[in-house]
């Protein structure tokens, strides 16, 4: 009969994905040769944009006794069917990208998003955040560290992990997924101090656990802090991380204050001090039963598009008489002088106004 077991439909639909087109072909060839990788093995993801091979690398003089092999994982990205969610968005005012970019080449735009991916990886591995290390590109081709066990079992997503209670600490998975919580938020404070970046896509689904630790991937569309939409994109962050630590059971931050927290100008940029600023404001923060009415109401909150935006006293200034600068969603994102800019640019601009009016005249007279 027609009723093939679910198994096997999966089977199927991986090994039609499988079939690489000529050019990947290609470029796993010229890897190959070259040494970059000794075999590609089986495929540990299927996505819609990319899939993930599973790969190992042997240096040549190790080809007999193949004594110091090493995993891998090869990214490759799709060109046939491109069904690029709305990658516009990101691309859109980011000044990386505005060269070249063009909209329907399709071959071009995924080796764009390939080379992002690249890049964004280095930087992120650089700052000491766990992430594979992007070792390898070609064109749409990106080899990274493979994360996951001796036998190639990729590492679990996120959203896949439980842990088992402790009889002798039944508290032990609680504070477990607080622990992993907090690694989090630093290394989300330190992908937007020391990287400027935000990475755009994070949740469960993004993050693989390792070795005890989170790892960050898939950051092909993260933005530049100064993104025109890269606050938004920090806020949605934010929220996924928040609603799936919540749904573990940790009594997250508000999205308010780790948003603040994440942007601050004022806020650590030190490893160490990062993780001990974050303790504090864990350790301290508001008993409020009125967190899920605070997210909602933050949720929904004016988000400034670009710097000159940040700091618009006519739209602001209700807010700022009724509950103080404090309450606006950038609070943090510039120093305190910046909010008396308002009298500081009143006095600048007659100044100017005046030596303008004077150059226009002596220009006329000129003329
Ligand atoms: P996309 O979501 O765009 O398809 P990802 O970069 O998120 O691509 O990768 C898809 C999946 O492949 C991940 O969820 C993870 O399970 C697996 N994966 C990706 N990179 C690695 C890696 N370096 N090591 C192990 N597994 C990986
Ligand atoms: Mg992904």
């Amino acid at each position: 009969q027609d009723k093939r077991p679910k198994g096997n439909e999966r089977a199927d639909r991986a090994t039609t994905e499988q079939v690489l087109d000529p050019r990947t072909r290609m470029i796993l060839l010229q890897m190959l040769n070259r040494n970059v990788i000794s075999e590609v093995n089986g495929i540990i993801s299927t996505g819609k944009e990319a899939n993930v091979y599973h790969a190992i690398s042997v240096p040549a003089e190790d080809e007999d006794t193949k004594a110091t092999a090493v995993q891998r994982a090869i990214k490759v990205y799709k060109t046939r069917i491109l069904v690029f969610k709305d990658r516009e968005r990101y691309v859109a005012g980011e000044h990386r990208f505005q060269r070249g970019y063009k909209k329907g080449n399709n071959r071009e735009k995924v080796r764009q998003w390939a080379e992002k991916e690249y890049r964004n990886l280095k930087r992120v591995h650089a700052a000491g955040i766990p992430c594979p290390e992007p070792l390898h590109l070609r064109i749409h081709v990106l080899m990274m560290d493979f994360l996951g066990d001796k036998k190639g079992k990729a590492a679990p997503k996120l959203k896949d992990v439980t842990f088992e209670s402790d009889n002798q600490d039944p508290q032990w998975v609680d504070k477990k997924w607080t622990a992993l919580y907090l690694q989090l938020l630093e290394h989300m404070r330190v992908l937007y101090s020391t990287c400027r970046l935000v990475h755009g896509d994070l949740s469960e689904y993004n993050i693989l656990y390792h070795q005890d630790k989170l790892w960050m991937i898939d950051v092909s569309q993260s933005v530049e802090h100064d993104h025109p939409r890269s606050l938004e994109f920090l806020r949605t962050d934010i929220k996924n991380v928040n609603d799936f630590f919540s749904r573990q059971g940790v009594d997250t931050l508000l999205d308010r204050v780790l948003f603040d927290f994440i942007t601050a100008v004022e806020s650590p940029v030190e490893k160490d001090a990062i993780a001990k600023a974050l303790h504090h404001l864990f350790d301290d923060r508001p008993k409020t039963a009125e967190k899920d009415n605070d997210n909602e109401v933050f949720r929904k909150q004016f988000i400034p598009q670009t710097l000159d935006q940040v700091y618009d006293a006519e739209r602001d200034a209700e807010q700022v008489a009724e509950g103080g600068k404090d309450t606006l969603v950038y609070r943090n994102l510039l120093p305190d002088s910046a909010f008396n800019k308002e009298s500081e640019d009143n006095s600048g601009s007659e100044e100017s106004d005046q030596s303008d009016n004077q150059d226009e005249e002596t220009d006329s007279d000129g003329e």
